[in-house]
């Protein structure tokens, strides 16, 4: 770690504020995240910034700079701002870190020409739940018609160049977000007009193309993090990591990528992560937790790796040759400071979890205590499976998307039923615990899949064995597809049930009109009551209620017709309803007086048998 990562000015020994960035799709969140990262590699000016593993990490150094128009001459207490690389995806804003949420605070992009969008509403949703503070980066602001660039220049500055006609549009523009933040319950304002931060949100307008705007967004997020949460930022020795992403790179096996948030990783240390196990053994509802290690024994950091700034590759691809320090773009650390993004490579990672955290063992730690706070995590989603066994899969790609997507499909909102979850890339293995639910309940023979992907084999399979499988950026989206889904097969249900509805009638066998006693039966009937229709079961009610057959066909003065209605006078041809019986005939069976009813057997033969109770009492 280089020096100037100590706020020695201070004297409080604070760490990296960690932000992430979020917002609806093609807000401008990663040309926001190019820009603030880019233009000083690109210009060479304090080439300190370092793009982390899953996060960049921005030193104080470099936010001074970058913030020197504004004059504030910041005073940064914090030794930088380490900003979450993979933005939008609720996988990385809503994990936690120790049971707060991982990320200090969150920039919370929203297109100028647009306003808020279906997206943005989810995220702001998820900021609520997690009660994560963030600031408004009004995007785009260079598109308003007639813009005068004014490169990577403070807002009011540039605001200034505008013209009468920008400036008013601006504004409308501003006072329609307004409102519609005020939709969400939400008072927001211009960050430099902002009296009251922390209770008003504060809007800072950016140009994700020409910066402008870009020095007070960093310059807001530092101070206001600094400002508000000193407690939170304070540094602390006891270890505070989370895994972002688990992924195999040649070279190096199957590694993670964390953020360690407070403590020093160092190489050799032991460590424990909890794991999903696959094996033969794991039933749907009881996907087994374990430490990441198959043994159950603590792995030990093989490595620990940051990854290159741009500038330094060069240099460093000489020195490959020297020493074999570097694999890749990756340079080797025997210890790293919070917060920063890291890649760990170590034995038995393959069945870690995205999501959950990561610990060491300690030389005076109680292993099975440790192994028990890494189950900790999973816990609060195990506990979401429905007692009853029955409901749809989930799977999403980190345990924090997974929570996110358990707590809108619990009881007190969409009320869907789960009955087993997994997280990373949807398998063949998942396919098959999602069919055991077919069986049961069709519609539940289905997975819920938000923000993962999904491999050709399982798509296959699922195919082959009627399994449903929705994928989705947005959580409701999700909902809405199983929703439209559910309504679809209901539809079809009742179709089919139209079609087997019977439609009650009383026929009257007509005087010399038995044209065929049996096999088939063909009959002159006078139609009492209701409808005869073709498929309608009939039965003699005098008689106990026997079933004589079903009407195969009807005639009107020699016509085939569908149906006959009351009053209607046709022939109609029984054939038995069961080919396996023979059928019942006219004469032995039945009789001239007799009339014929519709059937719906079973519940007439149980009214008929409860008469003749009553008879007896
Ligand atoms: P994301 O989906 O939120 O990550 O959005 P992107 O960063 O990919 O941006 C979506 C599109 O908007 C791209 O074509 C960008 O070039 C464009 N864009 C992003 N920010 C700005 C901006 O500030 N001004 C203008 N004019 N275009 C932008």
């Amino acid at each position: 770690l280089k020096s100037d990562d100590t706020p020695v000015q201070s004297g409080q020994n604070l760490r990296s504020p960690i932000c992430c960035i979020m917002g609806h799709v093609d807000a401008g969140k990663t040309k926001l995240l190019d820009c603030i990262r880019g233009t000083n590699v690109q210009e060479g000016e304090a080439g300190e910034i370092t793009q982390q593993i899953g996060a960049t990490y921005f030193p104080a150094q470099n936010i001074r700079e970058r913030t020197r128009e504004l004059k504030a001459d910041a005073k940064l207490n914090v030794p930088g701002l380490l900003v979450i690389d993979t933005p939008g995806h609720e996988s990385f804003t809503n994990l936690r870190s120790r049971g707060s949420g991982l990320c200090d605070i969150a920039i919370l992009v929203v297109d100028i020409m647009h306003g808020l969008e279906p997206q943005t509403i989810e995220s702001l949703n998820l900021l609520k739940m997690r009660n994560t503070e963030f600031i408004v980066a009004r995007n785009k602001v260079d598109r308003l018609y007639g813009w005068k660039t004014c490169k990577n220049a403070p807002i009011t500055k540039a605001m200034k160049q505008q013209s009468k006609d920008v400036q008013f549009e601006f504004n409308t523009r501003l006072t329609q977000v307004v409102t519609q933040f005020k939709e969400q319950g939400l008072n927001t304002e211009l960050y430099y007009k902002n009296k009251e931060m922390g209770e008003t949100f504060s809007i800072v307008p950016t140009s994700a193309i020409s910066g402008e705007g870009i020095p007070d967004m960093l310059l807001l997020l530092v101070q206001w993090t600094q400002k508000t949460m000193i407690k939170r930022l304070t540094f602390s020795n006891e270890m505070q990591c989370t895994v972002l992403e688990v992924k195999v790179i040649e070279g190096y096996g199957t590694t993670i990528d964390v953020v360690l948030v407070n403590g020093v990783l160092h190489e050799g240390d032991q460590i424990v992560v909890c794991g999903l196990q696959v094996g033969s053994n794991c039933d749907l509802n009881q996907s087994i937790v374990n430490t990441a290690s198959d043994e159950g024994a603590p792995s030990q950091v093989t490595w620990l790796l940051l990854e290159l700034a741009l500038h330094e590759i060069d240099i460093v691809e000489s020195l490959k040759t020297i020493a074999q320090l570097v694999i890749g773009t990756y340079l080797h650390h025997k210890e790293i400071k919070a917060a920063q993004g890291i890649k760990i490579t170590a034995q038995g990672l393959e069945h870690a979890i995205a999501g959950t955290s990561l610990y060491v063992v300690g030389p005076h730690d109680d292993l099975e205590d440790i192994k028990e706070a890494t189950m900790e995590d999973m816990k609060s989603v195990m506990s979401r499976i429905d007692k009853s066994g029955e409901g749809v899969y989930v799977q999403a790609s980190t345990l924090g998307s997974l929570e996110a997507l358990l707590e809108f499909l619990k009881p007190s909102a969409v009320n869907i039923p789960v009955s087993g979850i997994s997280i990373g890339p949807v398998h063949k293995k998942d396919v098959i615990k999602a069919s055991v639910m077919l069986e049961k309940k069709k519609e539940y023979g289905t997975i819920l899949a938000f923000d993962v992907k999904i491999t050709q084999e399982a798509r296959e399979l699922a195919d082959e064995l009627g399994v449903k499988i929705f994928i989705a950026d947005i959580i409701y989206h999700l909902f809405d597809q199983f929703k439209a889904y559910i309504d679809n097969l209901k539809k079809e249900k009742k179709k089919e049930a139209a079609e087997e509805a019977v439609f009650p009638c009383v026929l009257k066998i007509m005087p010399n009109c038995v044209f065929n006693k049996k096999d088939p039966i063909v009959l002159g009937v006078d139609v009492l009551e209701g409808t005869a229709k073709i498929g309608t079961p009939i039965c003699v009610p005098q008689r106990e209620f026997i079933e004589i057959g079903r009407i195969a066909s009807i005639e009107n003065n020699h016509k085939p017709v569908d149906s006959a209605k009351k009053g209607q006078k046709v022939a109609i041809k029984i054939i038995g309803s069961n080919s396996d019986e023979r059928q019942k005939m006219f004469g032995r069976h039945f009789e001239m007086e007799d009339e014929l009813e519709d059937l719906s057997v079973e519940e007439k033969r149980l009214l008929f048998k409860m008469k003749k109770l009553f008879k007896i009492f």
